[in-house]
């Protein structure tokens, strides 16, 4: 796995100039900052944003404040210039201690993104500087929209054309980083058009609208802290303004949002093995004598982890330069990875740490809840192993058919 991972990072590590033209002083002064934040604010709230599912609102509101969310936004509307690089850094920084908070970046900064990647200008004047700074926070809705697409599932959201907008009715069972006042996206079809990606309807949702209602009712064995609510419509109208793109665009914007969508996840995945990784060596300190016998030492996982950082950023500088880059399979590869190696990474830190990891308030024990989170996250493990076997499936066929045309 760790030389694929490699030849991933070599592939995309010529990646053609980038649209963004953030220096690397800047990225590390930047980070710096955010380190600094996480460390004085996060820190002392992670056993309750586990335990008493606290939602790290002031948190979330700071790092946007201290340009936390700036690589997803460009430059016009308070971006940083920085690009998806940035965004699965500052993931990786919150991440090492929190994954609820992590998955919260990845909510606020995908939904940047989704806007940012529409042909919305108005929408993205009026949104995207205050999402950056974290003065609005944001969600998205795109789970069951990207399991519908991917034939996974049914689509739970219908939307009908009317005058200056669209009607919309169905529930979203689980959304988060959610309140009163946040906004989040989602994509469903339009009654009447013909079946396929390219008949959706993507829109940005306010949690205050008519028609519309919050309600909370599931809670889990990690990530409770992240404001994880349904989202019910009942003949919603969403107007024209909020829309993000209508069908006869939207294939287009699928493929323009859903490699960069998956890949920043790996942001969760980086942070938190580090985290693993740390405490393995931690308690090789006192019980390296006997953790030898362990079938994952922390080197072998450590060198996992600098191949799949090396193939996430190039990947990402890739995405930054053109979002419609070649690399899907590669980000696909790369995600079911980050999701297999949490999950292994966790439970080697747990057995490494022992009856210490197993205390209600160690790292040890949450890190293995968490990292289920990573491998089950839309796309889940086996989510992308049908993806990827239907790409190779395809690619097989197409190189067959050629050669007999030859
Ligand atoms: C803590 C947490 C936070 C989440 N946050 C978000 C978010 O911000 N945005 C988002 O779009 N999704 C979110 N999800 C949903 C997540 O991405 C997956 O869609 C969900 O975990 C189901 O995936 P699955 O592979 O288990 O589904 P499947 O194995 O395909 O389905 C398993 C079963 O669960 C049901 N099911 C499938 N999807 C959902 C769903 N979304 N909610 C309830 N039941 C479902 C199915 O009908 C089926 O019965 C969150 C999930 C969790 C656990």
């Amino acid at each position: 796995m760790s030389a694929a991972l490699a030849s991933t990072a070599a592939s995309v590590r010529e990646a053609p100039a980038r649209e963004f033209t953030g220096q690397p002083d800047q990225a590390d002064a930047s980070l710096g900052g955010i380190r600094k934040l996480i460390g004085e604010m996060l820190a002392p709230k992670v056993i309750d944003v586990d335990l008493k599912a606290e939602y790290p609102q002031e948190f979330l509101r700071a790092l946007g404040a201290a340009g936390g969310y700036a690589g997803a936004v460009a430059p016009e509307f308070g971006g940083n210039g920085l690009g998806l690089k940035h965004v699965i850094q500052v993931m990786e920084e919150a991440s090492k201690l929190c994954l609820s908070t992590g998955f919260l970046i990845w909510c606020q900064t995908a939904c940047a993104r989704y806007i940012q990647m529409s042909g919305n200008t108005a929408l993205q004047a009026e949104f995207l500087p205050r999402i950056a700074r974290g003065e609005l926070l944001v969600g998205t809705g795109l789970s069951n929209t990207v399991k519908s697409c991917d034939t996974i599932e049914d689509f739970r959201l219908s939307a009908k054309r009317v005058d200056g907008g669209y009607l919309v009715n169905g529930v979203l069972p689980w959304v988060s980083n959610l309140g009163p006042a946040h906004y989040f996206a989602t994509g469903c079809p339009v009654e009447g058009q013909a079946r396929g990606d390219d008949a959706l309807v993507f829109i940005l949702v306010d949690c205050q609208q008519p028609g519309f209602k919050l309600v909370d009712c599931a809670h889990f064995v990690a990530l409770d802290g992240t404001r994880t609510l349904a989202c019910h419509f009942r003949d919603a109208i969403v107007p024209d303004c909020m829309v993000l793109s209508h069908p006869g665009q939207s294939a287009t914007y699928i493929r323009r949002i859903k490699p960069g969508m998956i890949l920043t996840q790996m942001g969760m995945g980086l942070g938190l093995i580090e985290a693993c990784v740390g405490m393995m060596k931690q308690s090789n300190k006192s019980h390296a004598h006997v953790n030898q016998f362990l079938d994952d030492q922390a080197g072998d996982i450590d060198a996992v982890l600098q191949d799949a950082r090396a193939a996430s950023y190039a990947l990402a500088d890739a995405l930054s330069a053109n979002p419609q880059a070649e690399v899907v399979l590669d980000v696909l590869k790369l995600r079911l990875a980050g999701g297999e190696y949490s999950v292994k990474a966790a439970h080697a830190a747990m057995l490494h740490m022992g009856a210490k990891g197993y205390l209600q308030k160690s790292p040890a024990q949450r890190r293995l809840r968490e990292s289920y989170f990573i491998a089950i996250v839309t796309p889940a493990i086996k989510h992308l192993r049908r993806e990827i076997a239907r790409i190779e499936g395809a690619n097989a066929a197409a190189n067959t058919a050629a050669k007999e045309a030859a």
